[in-house]
Formats: C-alpha cells, structure tokens, sequence
C-alpha cells in the first residue's frame, strides 16, 4: 500500500510548557516523527516557551535528548534529529509576567498558521490567553490547544471556558483528549459508518450490552495530591470514556464535519440518565507487601477518593433504551489494556440444539497496548465428531492487513496536533459538550459524597473490587478479562 502522508501547511507552534513531561515525552517526539514522515514541512517551526532562562541549543540539546529516550530506536535518523532541531526555538517566558513576549513576537511569522499549545497548568489558561492578546501576538486565526484537565466540575468548566471565549472564538479553541487522536477510535467510526454490516445492527434490539475499559498497571506515582482531588471519575471517566461512549453510541452525523459529528456527541451525554448508588461501583488499591496502598501513595490516611470505577449507564433514546453501558477504568489493575466490546445478543434459538447452547458475537475495539479490532465468531470446530461450535476471532489487525503503512500508526498526540495545524476539530471537545459532560458527573459525585461512602478495597494486580464482578453477574453478564 502506497504511503499517503500529505504535509500541512507551514506552520509557528508555539509550545508554553516546552521543557515539561508532556512537551518533551509527547509533543516534540511526536512532531519530530511527523517530520520523519514527510508531514511537517520543513518551513515549520516550533518555539518552546517556558520560565526557564535558556539558548535555543540548550533547548534543543534538551530535545534531542527527549526524541532519543521516547522515539522508537529505528526511528532515530541523526541527521533527520539534527533537521528537524534546526527548526526548534526556544523563549523564556512567564505566563503570568510581562517579560518575553516581545522576543516571542518575533520569533513568530504572520504569514503561516500560527498555534499556541496551552501544555500547562490550567491556572496559567486565562493569564496566557490575556497575554497573548495583550502583546500582540494572536492573530486572529491563531489556534490554540488546551490540555485535560477542563475544570472540575460544571462551574469550574464554565469559567474556564468563559475566559478562552473571551479571546478566542470557539472555532480557534481545541480541546485535546487523547483517547480521540488513537486510530482505533476514528476507525470505529468509518466501521460504523462506512459498512453496511454494522450499523442495522448497532441498537438495543441485537446489541446486549456494551463494556469499556481502560485498566493502567500503575499507580498515581508522583501525581498523588493532584489525583487524590480528582480520582477515577474525574480524571477518566468524565472526559475520556464519556468521549468513546458517545461515539459508540451516536447516531450517524450527516457528514464526517466537526459540528455535525460533535453535535451527535452532544445529544448521546444529554441523553444519559442518572446513575444510581447501586450502579456504582468505587475502589481504592490495597498496600502488597512493601508496596504502598493508594492511601500512602497520596499520603491521606482518610481518602474516600477512588483509584478504581466501575459504573453502569443507560442512554435513554430509541437506539439504546435496555442496553446497559458498562464502564470501568482504574490504576494498579492486572494488565494496561483499553478495550471497547460490542457484545451482541445470542440467537434467538439455536438449531444445533441445547448442549451447543446460545453464542453472541463480540466486537472488540483495543485502543491500547495494540491497536486493532477483533470480530468473535461461531464457527464449527474443525474435523470428523459432528456439529461442535467454536469461537473464534476475526481479527482486524492493522499490521496484517495493511502492510507497513499498518504497523506505523501515528501516536494519538502527533495525530492531533497536525489535526489542528489542518484546522479540523472533529476530533476535540467542543464547549457544550464538555460542559453536558459535567452537568452528568457532577449529581454523580455530589451522590457520593452526601453519602459518605468508602471505596471497596482491591487488590493491586487484580480486575478491581469483588463488587465491581457483581455488578455484571447480577445483571447475569460477566466483564471481559483484563489483558494486553
Ligand atoms: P510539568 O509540570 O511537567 O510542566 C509544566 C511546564 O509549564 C514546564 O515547562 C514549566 O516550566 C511550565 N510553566 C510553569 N509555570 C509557568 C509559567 N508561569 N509560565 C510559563 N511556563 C510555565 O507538567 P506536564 O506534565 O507537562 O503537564 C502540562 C499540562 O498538560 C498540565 O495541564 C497537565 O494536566 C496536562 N497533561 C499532562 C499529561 C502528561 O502526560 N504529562 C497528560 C495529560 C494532560
């Protein structure tokens, strides 16, 4: 398959928070894979804004150094690295100051499309936002990408979404959320929505339920204080598994177009009913031997924040009305895995009698570690003994079947940031809907804080909490295993 990489237009990415995790382990490796890959024109250039005082060569030392560590090795081309840092700068800046601006204006052109990175705390999005005006450096198709998280609950969104929009109009606004930028989630749609097969069948009349799941391995390491005022709810579940929820549960948009398909998103959040105390499942990971439990890990001996969730929810519209949505994500569990499965009603009868019993098919969309889909089937198990029925998967593997161009899939970061450099934001949460998407959550949480209730304990390297397993099996449905 012949590779069909089209580079954008030359571009300033202005990245505030250039010497942070995110810039040096995502962003710039990202965009220098980009321009590995013939994207990023070699007219592009990036500026790393940070309060640090330091050259454009330290600065590119500092990256050269990121691209070595977090590039793939047989992607480490010396003499691309050393093109590509040609084009990296470097500003000292304060977001909250008035030093640096004037440097940052000229190191900026107008003539190319101008994008500023917000890979900063969210405190610094209004003072950025004001400063970038002020000084004279937005132009007024200047875009800007703001980082997760937005807000803490409803009031906290709002204001912050006040304060951009008094600055720059919602078009010029990109709100990242990585699960979006993986190429599962957009295949999803083009399976969805480019086939025949699925679609007739992607309702509450063939689809039993629908299971996602976003397990980590690790626990809130060095992030605890921050964690511990957020938890799973916040820090997952409101943005990213609300984000594949509603694209697995939208209706077809007119068009693949920003506003149409976000306009779906929109109606499937403010179609969920509220969660009841009985749908909710909350966990805290337990200490293991020398390990520390999530308690000592974010050093708060009476936490009821919870480091595991499992929910489950109903969208109450025609399509979806007795399909229950199983969500779960949480830190420390058995294997890093992110996985969406369709799980389709059994036959109505089985005509190979009882003993062979009743088989559903499963749709299972892996967003991590490897990317793919796989389809179960019912097949008869092969050779003499009769009509014996095995499953087996269909699988989509994108490697197989789409050659080398299958195993090179851009990083969901590098994916997005040339999404904005295009001028595409089908992929980035609109205003309405990250504030829908509180509106939800915060009766949620508010729920269980009146209540006082106390996480379940689990065990770290397990599927989560006991109750989490019997939340499905009372519903007499199990959850799939936690695997790579
Ligand atoms: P970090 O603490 O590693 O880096 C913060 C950066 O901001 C540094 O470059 C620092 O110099 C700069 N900075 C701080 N105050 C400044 C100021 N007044 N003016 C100019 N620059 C200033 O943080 P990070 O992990 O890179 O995260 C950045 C943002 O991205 C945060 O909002 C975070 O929530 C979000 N985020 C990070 C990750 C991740 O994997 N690291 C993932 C999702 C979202």
């Amino acid at each position: 398959m012949v590779s069909r990489v089209i580079p954008v237009d030359p571009f300033d990415l202005v990245i505030f928070g250039g010497t942070g995790d995110l810039a040096r382990r995502k962003i710039l490796p990202g965009l220098y894979r980009r321009f590995l890959a013939g994207q990023m024109p070699e007219e592009a250039r990036v500026i790393g804004a940070a309060r640090s005082e330091m050259s454009d060569d330290d600065y590119r030392a500092m990256i050269g150094q990121s691209i070595r560590e977090f590039v793939a090795r047989g992607k480490q081309d010396e003499e691309a690295i050393g093109k590509f840092l040609a084009r990296v700068h470097y500003v000292a800046i304060d977001a909250t100051g008035e030093a640096g601006w004037k440097a940052l204006k000229a190191a900026t052109r107008k003539d190319v499309i101008q994008v500023v990175y917000f890979s900063v705390a969210p405190s610094l999005f209004g003072p950025l936002a004001e400063r970038l005006h002020q000084k004279g450096i937005a132009c007024a198709t200047c875009r800007i990408v703001v980082e997760k998280p937005f807000g803490r609950d409803l009031a906290t969104a709002r204001a912050l979404n006040g304060t951009l929009a008094e600055h720059f109009h919602e078009n010029q606004i990109y709100r990242i959320d990585h699960y979006l930028g993986k190429e599962t989630v957009q295949n999803l749609m083009a399976v969805r929505f480019g086939n025949m097969l699925f679609e007739p069948l992607w309702n509450a009349q063939y689809v039993d339920h629908i299971q996602i799941t976003a397990a980590e391995t690790v626990g809130v390491g060095g992030r605890g204080s921050y964690y511990d005022k957020s938890g799973a709810m916040r820090d997952m579940v409101q943005n990213h598994l609300m984000q594949l929820l509603c694209l697995i549960a939208m209706e077809p948009p007119s068009q693949f177009e920003p506003d149409a398909v976000r306009d779906e998103k929109l109606k499937v959040i403010r179609a969920l009913d509220p969660v009841a105390p009985e749908e909710i499942v909350r966990g805290q990971y337990q200490p293991n031997g020398a390990a520390p439990g999530y308690r000592q890990d974010v050093q708060n001996a009476e936490s009821l924040t919870e480091s595991f969730i499992a929910m489950r929810l109903h969208v109450s519209n025609w399509r979806w009305k007795g399909t229950p949505f199983y969500l779960r994500t949480g830190k420390k569990l058995k294997a890093r895995a992110s996985e969406i499965a369709v799980v389709f009603k059994d036959p109505p009868h089985s005509i190979f009698g009882q003993q062979e019993g009743r088989r559903g098919n499963v749709l299972a969309i892996k967003l991590q570690p490897n990317e793919g889909m796989t389809l179960r089937v019912t097949i008869k198990e092969p050779g003499p003994g009769g009509m014996r029925l095995v499953e087996v998967p269909l699988d989509m593997s994108f490697a197989e079947a789409l050659g080398p161009n299958g195993t090179d899939i851009p990083d969901a970061y590098e994916r997005l940031v040339m999404d904005v450099v295009r001028g595409n934001q089908t992929l980035f949460m609109r205003d309405d809907e990250v504030e829908a998407a509180w509106a939800w959550a915060d009766p949620v949480i508010a729920g269980w804080e009146e209540r006082g209730d106390r996480p379940c304990a689990y065990e770290p390297g397990s599927a989560g909490p006991e109750e989490a397993q019997i939340l499905m099996h009372r519903d007499g449905r199990r959850w799939r295993e936690i695997r790579e």
